[in-house]
């Protein structure tokens, strides 16, 4: 049975969706500026949940939205001098080109907020009817004093809530601690027209409308970095509890930690953010999500270029080990290991720890279970959205194969009948005890990025897929 912490109770609970069709919600990017390391690992980890959750045999129904209108959207687009529009199609590519290139399931539903202002006009209307929203010059607030449960879920105190607020920009605001729904536009700035002044939605509004308007029901899980908790998660929640006064909003509310760069909080301000697609065009996707699985989802993950080049190493021992099998569940206690890791709050770190004692530990097992082991962990691995198959990962070049291998008198019509060759050739040399020549051939091919492991089963894979 899986458990999973759910932030509003703050306990480990067991998984019990309100029909097998589990609906997930993940709060996706605003799209102001490039991906960075942070973003990847959010979208990472909840895909790992979200491919457990299909291995278990739920439905799943996935929206990620898209917020392509905010303040800072509207501030960077001025400091570029192009209009909000272009930036956020220009981001919103970045995104996409990320979350393909770390093999994350593309959700069903990814809904932008510009494309949902009729909705959310009509969700601000409604928390208006029912006093929960009033109207100003500025705009229209959610009073929070209104709705008894506010600050549950991040288990805040009003006071805290109030020092941390800007009331600058909305001085006609009735109490310091209420937000904003709908903020009037300035001047030049993109506007909607609504029945209370043109303008753009809050934040927070968008996700509660989204929600609604695609669901039509309260979820089964909210996910998304523990940053958002307050206030973002804590609004969404006043606003869709207020609203569905009957209906429980979301039943499991689910957070991923922060990344840390050398123990400091990765943040703007700080100026230390590395772009994401970087990272990804260096080390490949598998490698990226391969360092999110090292870690629990929950905990702060500490990040650098070394600790990725560490994940590198370690998964290419994973890769080297399976390098000859196919996928299959064929041994129910390496299976039962993964389950019961997963089970356990999505444990991938207690996960990955017993794997790898139990390869170190594979020296002694018959040829019969080394292979079982081996088609087992290649199993769980494409589970996790790993990817193995070297066409998908890896930009072939076709013309500098062919050059390469015609050097060995080799025809090549495709990879894996050039390498056949090319190992049955150098295997002779190695039966006739030539060895340096077989070194030489093996030296020569790991400069075109394929790498041999010597052994019985003359494997081979490449370097970076
Ligand atoms: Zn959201």
């Amino acid at each position: 049975m899986l458990k999973i912490h759910n932030t509003y109770s703050n306990t480990i609970e067991e998984f019990k969706p309100n029909s097998e069709n589990v609906k997930i919600y993940l709060c996706g990017p605003t799209v102001q500026s490039s991906p960075h390391i942070g973003h990847g690992r959010s979208a990472v980890v909840f895909d790992f949940l979200i491919r457990y959750l299909f291995f278990l045999n739920y439905e799943v129904n996935f929206v990620r939205n898209i917020t392509d209108i905010e303040d800072k959207i509207i501030e960077r687009a001025e400091e570029e001098g192009i209009t909000t529009i272009e930036l956020a199609d220009r981001v919103t590519k970045e995104f996409q080109d990320a979350y393909s290139g770390l093999n994350c399931l593309p959700p069903d539903n990814e809904p932008k907020a510009t494309e949902t202002i009729d909705h959310i006009i009509n969700f601000i209307e409604d928390l208006i009817e029912k006093g929960y929203a009033y109207i100003t010059q500025s705009g229209v607030y959610f009073e929070v004093g209104k709705f008894d449960d506010y600050l549950k879920l991040s288990g805040r105190n009003k006071d805290e809530v109030i020092s941390g607020t800007r009331v600058d920009l909305e001085s006609d605001k009735k109490n310091t601690e209420d937000f904003a729904l709908w903020k009037i536009s300035k001047e030049n700035e993109p506007a909607w027209n609504s029945p209370w002044g043109d303008g753009r939605p809050g934040w927070h509004i968008e996700c509660s409308a989204m929600i609604s308007k695609i669901f039509n029901s309260g979820i089964d899980i909210h996910c998304g970095g523990n940053d958002l908790i307050f206030p973002h998660h804590e609004n969404e929640l006043a606003q869709s509890a207020a609203a569905f006064e009957n209906q429980e909003f979301v039943k499991y509310w689910l957070h991923n930690g922060m990344i840390n760069l050398s123990g400091q909080k990765m943040s703007k301000s700080e100026g230390n953010i590395k772009l994401l697609n970087e990272y990804i065009d260096k080390f490949g996707g598998n490698v990226i999500r391969f360092f999110f699985l090292r870690s629990h989802y929950r905990k702060p993950q500490e990040f650098s270029e070394g600790l990725l080049e560490e994940s590198k190493t370690t998964f290419k021992r994973i890769q080297e080990f399976i390098s000859n099998v196919e996928a299959n569940a064929s041994d129910l206690s390496i299976i039962n290991v993964f389950k019961n890791s997963m089970n356990d709050d999505l444990n991938t770190p207690k996960f990955l720890g017993e794997i790898f004692e139990i390869m170190n530990n594979s020296s002694n097992l018959d040829k019969k279970e080394i292979k079982n082991l081996k088609e087992s962990i290649k199993f769980i691995f494409e589970i996790l959205g790993f990817n193995f198959d070297i066409k998908d990962n890896v930009k072939i070049n076709h013309e500098e194969l062919t050059k390469f291998f015609n050097s060995f008198q080799i025809n090549y019509d495709n990879l894996e009948q050039a390498m056949e060759e090319f190992l049955t050739q150098r295997n002779k040399l190695r039966n006739e005890k030539n060895f340096n020549e077989a070194d030489v051939m093996r030296d020569k091919l790991k400069e075109i990025g394929l790498l041999i492991k010597d052994g019985d089963d003359n494997s081979w894979y490449w370097e970076n897929s």
